[in-house]
């Protein structure tokens, strides 16, 4: 082929990031082997001393999992990337690899509840000073970043309540208190909000999620900058070993060439269906991030060109109320997974929140009757059916 047109998203999702072997496939090959092999002994040492580029051990780079890597970094528009075995390993690779004891890491209280494990318990183990801020309020992220502060973690939209932060203001005050800002973006998908134009200096995600799509495999990935890639993220990576398999690559690899046809579909269902929750009158509350009643709607729309394949909703009458329909589901199916084609309904007070406790549960808004809804591909029509059946028996 000639030079490289410049290609817009749908087409990167096909073709970005390919490495086709002299066989000439069609479809991406599945390098499902651990390591490479060296025509000398000569070459190996020179492979090692970084004279020869080639691949050595998948622990340090496999040719499917960099397809990956290149194809992400080019819809992210991210210099580099490099994948993870799941989205923690994501998260807990882009925060340790740089941060030293002594030092300060400020983070949005609404966060992924492992996220917020690694901010409130981990870090403060191996001597870090971490402070929890309330993510929407600009002025307390003013207090906490007027000393300095060597990260930033925040989520938006955040997880479960759907959450916005401002990602320009907050990435400003983060920069002069000399921070870096690690943005998790799984809710928004690379599709829907460009973190890195916003202001942010690293992208996680959990591929888990939108990117397999289909509820298969754990992966992760980090985006960011070459020189922080290279020099403070890539020994920590290649030492320790967060690596994700080949295999899984290769099953994301086919998630990513359906992922704006998901996600737009699925975006557009999750609004109707806030719209119809937001109407009916079992419902305490529906947060959608475009509903004219979100709080932070303006916000949404600066940053993010739509609303995203998640809601949130509290059911009146509590946790009893808030079990009953979800007990009553018979299209959607209580999963704590999220991002699928099935729709997936969670109570996260009594999972994926329950180990944060009440206290913090309160503060973060997530009650008792909170459902938080991932809307898959089925027909918006038949999951309308379904809730509006399920609401009635709370
Ligand atoms: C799922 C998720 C994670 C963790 O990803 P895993 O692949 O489950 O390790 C982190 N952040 C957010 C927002 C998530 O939804």
């Amino acid at each position: 082929m000639s030079d490289t047109p410049k290609t817009r998203l749908a087409t990167d999702l096909i073709h970005a990031g390919r490495i086709r072997t002299n066989l000439e496939e069609n479809a991406e090959a599945l390098f499902l082997t651990s390591g490479f092999t060296y025509e000398s002994a000569e070459m190996a040492e020179a492979v090692f001393d970084n004279k020869i580029p080639h691949f050595q051990y998948t622990r340090f780079a496999n040719p499917t999992v960099t397809m990956l890597e290149q194809k992400l970094a080019k819809i992210e528009g991210a210099e580099v990337c490099r994948a993870t075995a799941t989205g923690m390993a994501a998260v807990s690779s882009a925060l340790l690899c740089g941060i030293r004891a002594g030092q300060r890491v400020v983070a949005a209280r609404a966060l992924f509840g492992s996220c917020h494990w690694i901010v409130s318990t981990l870090l403060p183990q191996y001597g870090v000073e971490t402070v929890f801020v309330e993510g929407t309020d600009l002025d307390e992220w003013k207090e906490a970043l007027s000393k300095p502060t060597a990260l930033v973690l925040l989520e938006s939209p955040s997880n479960p309540m759907l959450d916005i932060v401002d990602l320009r203001a907050v990435s400003a005050l983060a920069h002069a208190a000399g921070a870096i800002v690690v943005v998790d973006n799984v809710f928004a998908t690379p599709l829907l909000q460009k973190p890195l134009e916003l202001g942010a200096d690293v992208v996680v995600y959990s591929a888990t999620k939108h990117m397999d799509g289909q509820g298969r495999v754990l992966g992760g990935a980090v985006l960011g900058r070459k020189q922080w890639m290279e020099e403070v993220f890539q020994p920590f990576f290649r030492n320790t070993g967060p690596s994700m398999s080949p295999f899984n690559a290769w099953v994301i690899l086919k998630g990513l060439e359906t992922l704006h046809l998901r996600v737009t579909a699925q975006s557009q269902s999750a609004e109707a269906i806030a719209k119809f929750l937001e109407a009916s009158p079992k419902i305490a509350r529906a947060l959608y991030p475009t509903l004219a009643s979100h709080p932070q709607r303006e916000l949404a729309m600066s940053q993010m060109s739509g609303g995203g394949t998640l809601v949130a909703f509290e059911v009146k009458g509590g946790k009893e109320a808030a079990f009953r329909v979800m007990d009553a589901f018979r299209i959607i199916t209580i999963s704590n997974n999220l991002g699928d084609t099935k729709s997936l309904a969670t109570h996260p007070a009594t999972t994926t929140h329950m180990r944060i406790g009440a206290e913090e549960r309160a503060r973060l808004g997530i009650t008792d009757g909170c459902i938080r809804l991932s809307v898959g591909l089925e027909d918006a029509q038949d999951l309308i059916e379904d809730l509006a059946q399920a609401l009635d028996k709370a």
